[in-house]
């Protein structure tokens, strides 16, 4: 998947303002095959994901200028389904980057590992790849309501067309829609969608099916099921 080991290179581009911590990410990642773009605002990172069309983007939450790491994951989600992965500085940070619903894919704690950013990155580009799935189930399409969730194509169709879903909010429908009529918890979507090692919050769930409801509104027949979590279908 990583870069040199196949003679193919995968783009990351990182959007960070703090030169150690860019060049920190970009040295492992480097080192992992990838190929990295260092971009020091929202403004040249925005703007080098449009000409690069990198395989992920990294954005810190604290950047300079007119634009923060939030605005402009808000503004690359208006034109791009590109997985980001967002750093955060504080706990505060974090309630925005969960509570603003940005379509981030996941998010790191400074100060983090750069081994476990790597394998964030990883995860996430496993996921996002068409047809890597090799593990896992063989691709399908669900049928739910309206709506058709193609797992071989990575792509929701409504009877207006296909939706464009982030990977982890297209995961979360996709493992939905596998376990349909079933209530499924907060705690098995986290360990089936973002993987068992996940270390993340249960509220990052809860954000995820906000913007899948926001973006499939009526079309989507989906309950919460309280003191449980949420049933499909
Ligand atoms: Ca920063």
């Amino acid at each position: 998947m990583s870069g040199a080991h196949d003679g193919t290179e995968t783009t990351v581009v990182v959007v960070e303002d703090d030169h150690h911590i860019s060049d920190l990410v970009a040295l492992y990642l480097r080192g992992d095959g990838f190929r990295v773009l260092q971009a020091g605002d929202a403004e040249a990172g925005l703007a080098m994901v449009e000409r690069e069309q990198p395989a992920l983007v990294i954005l810190d939450v604290g950047l300079p200028g007119g634009r923060d790491g939030l605005e402009a994951c808000r503004a690359l989600r208006a034109t791009s389904t590109v997985p980001v992965i967002m750093l955060t500085a504080r706990d505060e940070e974090i309630d925005r980057v969960l509570g603003l619903e940005l379509g981030a894919d996941d998010y790191v704690t400074k100060p983090f590992s750069p081994r476990e950013l790597l394998a964030r990155v990883r995860a996430l580009l496993r996921r996002a790849a068409l047809g890597a799935d090799q593990g896992g189930p063989a691709p399908a399409v669900h049928v739910v309501g309206a709506l058709e969730v193609d797992t071989g194509r990575r792509e929701v169709r409504s009877p207006s067309g296909v939706v464009g879903l982030t990977t982890r909010e297209f995961d979360l429908l996709a493992y939905l829609a596998a376990n349909r009529g079933l209530a499924l918890s907060r705690r098995q979507l986290l360990d089936g969608v973002w993987g068992a090692g996940w270390y993340g919050d249960e509220r990052t769930v809860d954000v995820h099916v906000r913007q899948l409801r926001k973006k499939l509104g009526d079309l989507l027949p989906l309950s919460t099921v309280w003191g449980v979590g949420y049933r499909l279908g």
